[in-house]
């Protein structure tokens, strides 16, 4: 097939207007923990996500003259090209942005656990892709961008945090499903980066034929500090008798950490240091925030302080479905009060991935992107007044019927006006519709530009 860019109808009216910026997302364009997706800098917001052929896109927004620039392709990812792979799509190395000190924005993308010739990965397994990372030629600019050799290749599951004295933080898991999940930090604007560190250990066990894995979020906390919300993954061998399927069939609870970036040194919620990297029977006694029992299938979703410098996190769980990849599961909340771990199951909001606005420890927005009640694609803040014990639906951005929805985290340093990119997931087709979305919902593009992709039979 072959794509061109521009390629419309001529009876289309130039002055149209559409509420997605481009049209070229592609699989899971967006996701919560690929992440920040987009930043605001001086009145612009700069957005990635995943297009076609699974490479890395970015586009531009200018707040005060309304125009947008892009999307222009920002990198080659390994994967994607092959379309005769069991699964032709593998979602995993979707772009994550950071902007540096000196305006040079940079893009982490394509890792799946890289490949075998890549040699042995010494933190795990391997599986596909290759982590690569990017940074525009000029600051400020999204039009070119140059291949920087310096990350792990094993990487996936990419997250990047900058810290308020310029260091960057590159987060992701080293490795497929089983392996450490590690940083590397850069003290020159992403030039050079040091070996990565492990923080979350995976690990065979001992009493079952399984392992040990995570899957963390990480962000910045309070000063120096970077917060980490995960959860447990008991990844069981394929041959181990159990039910279902062995990579996707147990997700549990929840964990909370913070790590000191001045010391490297890691403490839990209570303020207690903690022995690095965490292993599970630790993680239990020292970072438990939530136990899901009987539920077999969570799914994380983001952390932030609130005013009183207390987490708050979003976590999907729900019972595993046997009948296929994953389970049903609801999105919730929790907060750290100050004493104890508070929230619960029932919190009204359905199925979907969320990134959270608060104003205090009572007052908590969600902007959710998923499945609405009625099964359509929908971006709807949810909000509680009595800190996360109940939530209604506020306000509804975007209402796509018979669409499925992904949305990113937050925006870093968002403007009100663009908080969340989303990707509209029509059936019949593997292209998405992309939106920048605000608290007044999505931001508009003229028609022709917004129509960056037009297939050709
Ligand atoms: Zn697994």
């Amino acid at each position: 097939m072959h794509f061109s860019a521009l390629n419309l109808p001529a009876a289309d009216d130039p002055t149209d207007q559409v509420d997605y910026f481009a049209n070229n997302g592609f699989g899971n364009a967006v996701a919560i923990v690929q992440q920040p997706a987009g930043e605001h800098h001086n009145g612009v917001t700069y957005v990635a996500y995943q297009g076609p052929l699974e490479d890395p896109y970015v586009a531009a927004y200018h707040h005060e003259t309304g125009e947008w620039q892009g999307p222009f392709k920002a990198g080659e990812s390994v994967m994607g090209k092959a379309p005769d792979r069991p699964k032709p799509i593998d979602n995993h190395g979707k772009p994550a942005l950071v902007i540096d000190d000196e305006g040079y924005l940079h893009l982490a993308f394509g890792g799946h656990g890289g490949m075998p010739h890549h040699g042995k990965n010494p933190l795990g397994n391997i599986h596909y892709g290759e982590m690569r990372h990017v940074v525009s030629k000029r600051p400020l600019d999204i039009s070119s961008w140059e291949l920087l050799d310096n990350v792990s290749v094993f990487g996936t599951y990419n997250q990047w945090v900058k810290m308020d004295n310029g260091d960057l933080y590159l987060f992701y898991r080293h490795g497929a499903h089983r392996s450490d999940w590690v940083y590397q930090k850069s003290t020159d604007n992403g030039r050079t980066f040091a070996p990565p560190v492990s923080f979350l250990k995976h690990r065979r066990r001992s009493d079952v034929a399984a392992v040990d894995s995570w899957y963390p979020w990480v962000g910045r906390g309070e000063g120096d500090d970077i917060i980490v919300v995960y959860d447990y993954h008991l990844c069981w061998d394929v041959d181990s008798g159990r039910r279902g399927h062995g990579h996707t069939t147990e997700r549990r609870n929840a964990y909370y950490m913070v790590m000191d970036t001045k010391s490297g040194v890691w403490r839990n919620v209570q303020g207690e240091t903690l022995s690095m990297p965490i292993v599970k029977d630790y993680a239990d006694e020292k970072t438990l925030a939530v136990t899901t029992g009987d539920l077999l299938w969570t799914f994380n979703g983001a952390a932030k302080l609130d005013p009183a410098s207390h987490p708050h996190f979003t976590t999907s769980i729900g019972p595993m479905d046997w009948s296929k990849f994953g389970g049903s599961k609801l999105t919730t909340h929790f907060r750290w009060t100050g004493q104890e771990w508070s929230g619960n199951l029932a919190t009204g909001m359905p199925r979907g991935g969320g990134d959270m606005l608060i104003s205090s420890s009572e007052d908590v927005r969600i902007f959710l992107g998923g499945r609405d009640a009625g099964n359509d694609g929908s971006v709807a803040i949810w909000r509680s007044k009595d800190g996360g014990d109940s939530f209604i639906r506020e306000k509804v951005l975007l209402h796509r019927p018979g669409s499925g929805m992904a949305i990113s985290s937050m925006i870093k340093n968002a403007h009100p006006d663009a908080r969340v990119i989303a990707a509209e997931i029509p059936s019949g087709t593997d292209y998405r519709r992309m939106y920048l979305i605000g608290d007044n919902g999505p931001i508009p593009r003229a028609k022709r530009a917004a129509s960056v992709l037009v297939r050709v039979e």
